[in-house]
């Protein structure tokens, strides 16, 4: 069984291990002996205090060994080392975990990872190209009426008439065109497909959600806006299946110009602000002061007249 007690030579070597430290250390930085470990046998790590300002705790670890039956120690290795109350920096981590919105700047690279969730593979034309040159015989598939398009190309042209070869080379250049546009890498291109990978469900969601934080209806903005994004002419529509709940704002002098809005967003910018609003309509007047009503003091007792008067001659009467 191994011994856990340092070798006594080993031990004993706190010279020779001074002297490796503070030829790796800086002057004067070298503190006390702490400590003599045994890392097995006849191998001792002395521990010596570390003065530097900056490394609070951590201690100069010299390894020093002995072969067996020799009596001449001999240093293994110096290190520092942090001590059980060392001050540490913190745990490292990753710039993909550390980036945030706004850190790119001008010349930037972000690679994005290949397992990256947002995205997904998207088409790129080349699997269509497989499938088409194995349904056609080694032909790309062609939209309708190409064909016969195609047919006209291949035909004779015979010399003659002007009308004739103006005829076939309307033909001719006909058929390069839709030939291109018929394929279907070609359509998958026009709608944005031909990409080596696209937005995933996830990805789609994940950025729904932050433009709904940032420009959404809940903000104090569209709380206070006289109506909402939707009905403004500075918004302009999106594209696919987020058309149904955002759009760009197109308001120069907006909050959220050139950012994308959800519909349900809004500002006192809107389009119809300034029309919006109805006119303020006055209540009818529960009192007409302008009209004098007469008002009788005394009632007519003989069945006559009734007598009309003011204050000061019920006051002359009395
Ligand atoms: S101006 Fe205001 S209401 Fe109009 S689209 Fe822009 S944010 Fe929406």
């Amino acid at each position: 069984m191994r011994s856990r007690t340092p070798d006594r030579l080993c031990a004993e070597a706190v010279d020779l291990a001074r002297v490796a430290a503070e030829e790796a250390a800086a002057p004067g930085t070298v503190g006390e002996h702490v400590d003599a470990v045994a890392d097995g046998d006849r191998v001792v790590t002395h521990l010596f205090e570390c003065k530097e300002p900056g490394y609070r705790g951590w201690r100069w670890a010299v390894t020093v060994a002995r072969a067996s039956r020799a009596k001449h120690v001999t240093l293994d290795e110096s290190v520092l080392l942090p001590g059980p109350d060392a001050l540490l920096a913190p745990e490292w981590v990753p710039w993909s975990e550390r980036l945030r919105p706004g850190d790119m700047g001008p010349g930037d690279l972000l690679p994005t990872e290949a397992e990256d969730l947002r995205l997904e593979p998207g088409y790129t034309g080349a699997q269509a190209a497989q499938e088409d040159a194995g349904a056609s015989g080694g032909q790309a598939a062609v939209a309708p009426g190409v064909a016969e398009l195609a047919d006209v190309e291949d035909a004779d042209v015979e010399p003659g008439s002007p009308a004739a070869q103006a005829a076939a080379a309307r033909a001719a250049a006909q058929v390069a065109e839709p030939t291109a546009r018929g394929s279907i890498a070609a359509v998958a291109d026009e709608l944005g497909m031909g990409r080596h990978r696209v937005l995933s469900r996830y990805g789609l969601h994940a950025a729904a959600d932050r433009w709904e934080e940032a420009y959404g209806p809940k903000t104090a903005m569209a709380q206070a806006a006289p109506a909402n994004c939707v009905s403004c002419g500075f918004l302009v529509p999106l594209a696919g299946s987020l058309r149904q709940a955002f759009g760009i704002c197109a308001n120069e002098f907006g909050p959220a110009d050139g950012h994308v809005v959800s519909l349900g967003y809004g500002c006192g910018g809107h389009s119809e602000a300034a029309v919006m609003p109805r006119p303020p309509r006055p209540a009818p007047p529960v009192i007409d002061e302008n009209v004098v009503d007469p008002f009788a003091l005394r009632p007519d007792r003989t069945g006559g007249s009734v007598e009309e008067t003011g204050p000061s001659e019920e006051f002359g009467h009395s």
